[in-house]
């Protein structure tokens, strides 16, 4: 028997990227500011690493249907994608539950997500009903908003990334 597949999949608001302070902006429309967006360095190096690894990586993102192209495009400068189906977006958070169950049951699924929203307000809140779910898939593995901020505050440090991240 060969080794279990595993794939490693990451949203991207808020979690690679800093997109709750975009909507301080004055953006005129959604594709100019998701074009724009910050990412946090650490968790770029960190999906570099594992793309370098040879790791299979996807990004869910609940984002409308119309900024898919936007948002490959900004993935693709960042340099940590290579192709469109790597990149789903839904438009529902709870869509999410549903594309992760796409993956076979053997597949071991590391699954980054802040699952977190209204930070923009000053008061950040969880959607729990969808973390408890996600949580309860045995093939995944999740890595909520704790492990997510420790990882987007570090400078990148390789030995840092291994003691908490999955090999
Ligand atoms: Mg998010």
């Amino acid at each position: 028997m060969g080794r279990p597949k595993k794939v490693f999949v990451f949203d991207i608001d808020n979690t690679i990227a800093l997109t709750y302070p975009s909507f301080f902006i004055p953006y005129s429309n959604d594709f100019q500011r998701y074009a724009c967006l910050a990412i946090y360095p650490a968790m770029r190096s960190y999906v570099v690493e594992l793309i370098n690894r040879g790791e299979r990586i996807f990004y869910f993102s609940a984002r409308p249907w119309y900024v898919f192209p936007t948002t490959y495009k900004w993935l693709k400068s960042q340099g940590i994608i290579r192709s469109l189906n790597q990149l789903y977006t839904v438009p529902n958070v709870k869509d999410k539950i549903k594309l992760l169950s796409c993956f076979p049951l053997q597949t071991q699924i590391y699954y980054f997500d802040d699952l977190s929203y209204n930070h923009e307000n000053g008061m950040v809140k969880f959607y729990t009903d969808v973390i408890n779910s996600i949580r309860s898939m045995k093939n995944v593995k999740y890595f909520g908003i704790d492990t997510i901020q420790y990882l987007q505050g570090l400078w990148y440090e390789r030995e840092h990334f291994h003691k908490i991240c999955p090999i």
